[in-house]
């Protein structure tokens, strides 16, 4: 293996291939995807996550839409490269082995960015270490933290152990891994053989660490109460948590900042060690993940100086078959430049029709297949996927099913295709499943066909974003970082119809690549109930003023926002402009 990589990626999911089940959504999706373009780009890389043996997990629904779980077991043997060594963690005072697994993501000019999947599936682990890389977003607090020192201290004892030797910066996606900066910290200690923390060896680790936060709400950030971090990590190091980390810097912001204050009460807890603190603390150079989210995120985070690399997707991953030879015959070259996809203006609208007309059959035979259900391939389709939580709000589309009747009589009928997990601790998450199958039963005798898709994961996305007419996304603002699925969507000629926040802010021009549902921040005052009728009154009018009529035009109306799409949008929300981004701004 090469071991001449400069920058080290640590994720806590991550994407890679069909066959792994090694991520849970956007943030592991973004991780594979930002590895897929280092591979593309030649970037010296190297990538650490934990092996999560046993998936994150796989969903069935049942006749009402109740969600089942059931662990996702994977042939890790089969698809991965055993590596040599072991490294040791001690957790809450018991020493915890580690053996690294390897898998080459490989770039279109041949570059190689090697993956490390840290394993505690060892004969000399007692049982309860023996399962802590097995579940992704598994367990309790105590297995979560757990977790977390793994990936951030072990996998910056494997790299080392691996001979990495020459890494420059430390990318943090997400907090999770904000642990390695610990390690850092203590690999000077080892040196000097003090151990005290000044102001010169946190320097040092800052000018290596990077952080990419992608949470915009103060409750989304992931923290640990005080006591339990100084249990797992060791008594001795508490003290340096509190000094290195600004433990109390976390609840001065929240004191002083009014918009994003928790309840009252949430400040009288004890003290947590909140990652997001820990890695903003460290890093010399912090992003959030679109332009709304960093501004969301410097005034959460006011004393930290906060940057906006907008996220992107990985083209030729996500643009489908059909639509990829019709972008070869008329942009070559597309896969290794995605800005040439601006070009795509100049493709012949009946060539991208056919195209998408494909990819619709196709999807609508894998409906057929998985589900029994017969869908009409000229109906216009609406899809919709991702996690299955309050604030992405999947029943928006039901909240006046009298509407929503009328709206399908009028305009030759409607389809909608969901898919999403429920993450398997968010109630609320399961019953907005259940919440869709009542709607779908209700709206069947109507000639409207709801169906939810069982098991999202990357392939099911990969069908949805080419195959529907229009990709629906209606999160509550802001809470939705950045969003990558509708970028997919884009860049398969399917436009947008959502509410204005994350990447939308910046992707959506009104009936040129897509449109906007609601205004783009709540108006002061309005309670959560007038919010939630507003933007569904909104998605109505929308529905049946502009993208009815546009995709039931005779005309080429609907193909030419297809080809906007794909043009205005496929040329700037791809992961190599991202990476480039981070390459000037945050590696550099
Ligand atoms: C792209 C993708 C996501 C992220 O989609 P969002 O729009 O950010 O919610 C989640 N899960 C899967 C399987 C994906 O492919």
């Amino acid at each position: 293996m090469q071991t001449t990589a400069e920058i080290a990626y640590f994720s806590m999911e991550v994407a890679l291939d069909a066959r792994m089940p090694t991520y849970s959504g956007g943030l592991g999706v973004l991780a594979g995807d930002t590895l897929r373009t280092a591979a593309d780009l030649g970037v010296p890389m190297v990538a650490v996550c934990l092996l999560h043996r046993r998936g994150y997990f796989r969903q069935t629904l049942g006749p009402d839409g109740e969600q089942h779980e059931a662990p996702e077991d994977w042939p890790v043997e089969q698809l991965l490269e055993p590596l040599p060594g072991q490294v040791t963690v001690a957790v809450a005072g018991r020493d915890v082995r580690l053996r690294g697994w390897r898998y080459d993501v490989r770039g279109c000019r041949g570059h190689v960015v090697p993956v490390i999947f840290l394993d505690s599936r060892l004969e000399d682990n007692d049982e309860a270490a023996r399962t802590l890389t097995d579940q992704l977003y598994g367990g309790d607090a105590r297995y979560r933290l757990s977790q977390e020192i793994l990936l951030g201290v072990g996998g910056v004892r494997m790299l080392r152990l691996l001979g990495f030797g020459g890494i420059r910066r430390f990318h943090m996606n997400e907090g999770h891994a904000a642990l390695l900066t610990l390690e850092l910290l203590e690999e000077q200690h080892r040196g000097n053989g003090h151990n005290g923390v000044g102001e010169q060896e946190i320097e040092k680790v800052r000018e290596q660490c990077v952080f990419t936060t992608h949470t915009p709400v103060p409750a989304g950030h992931d923290q640990f109460p005080l006591e339990l971090a100084a249990e797992l990590l060791g008594r001795g190091r508490a003290p340096k948590l509190r000094d290195v980390f600004a433990i109390d810097v976390y609840r001065q912001v929240l004191r002083s900042d009014q918009r994003f204050a928790p309840p009252r009460d949430a400040l009288d807890h004890d003290l947590m060690l909140n990652m997001t603190y820990v890695a903003l603390n460290l890093s010399r150079h912090v992003n959030g993940v679109a332009h709304s989210h960093g501004e969301i995120s410097r005034l959460m985070f006011a004393e930290y100086s906060v940057d906006a690399i907008t996220n992107g997707v990985h083209a030729a991953t996500w643009i489908a078959p059909p639509m990829a030879a019709v972008l070869d015959r008329h942009v070559p070259g597309w896969q290794a430049d995605n800005y040439s996809l601006r070009y795509a203006l100049a493709i012949p609208l009946a060539e991208i029709a056919e195209a998408h007309a494909v990819a619709k059959r196709e999807l609508l035979e894998h409906v057929l297949a998985t589900t029994g259900r017969r869908l009409e391939p000229t109906r216009f389709t609406l899809g919709f996927a991702r996690r299955a939580t309050a604030y992405k709000r999947p029943d928006l589309l039901f909240a006046d099913l009298e509407r929503l009747r009328a709206i399908a009589r009028c305009h030759g009928g409607l389809q909608v295709l969901y898919a999403g997990k429920a993450h398997p601790a968010d109630a609320g998450g399961k019953a907005l499943i259940r919440d869709v199958y009542a709607a779908a039963r209700t709206l069947r005798d109507d000639g409207i066909d709801v169906v939810w898709l069982p098991d999202y994961d990357t392939a099911l996305a990969a069908k949805l974003v080419s195959g529907v007419d229009v990709w629906l996304n209606t999160p509550l603002p802001p809470n939705e970082a950045s969003g990558t699925s509708g970028m997919k969507a884009a860049m398969n000629g399917v436009p947008s119809l959502s509410t204005l926040d994350g990447w939308w802010i910046e992707g959506h021009l009104e009936g040129l690549t897509g449109w906007a549902i609601g205004a783009a921040s709540p108006g002061d005052g309005d309670d959560a109930e007038a919010i939630r009728a507003r933007d569904a009154a909104s998605l109505y009018d929308k529905l049946e003023h502009a993208v009815l009529p546009c995709f039931l035009d005779p005309g080429d109306a609907f193909l030419e926002v297809r080809r906007h799409a794909i043009a205005l949008n496929g040329a700037f929300f791809n992961s190599q402009r991202m990476l480039q981004q981070y390459l000037q701004r945050a590696y550099a």
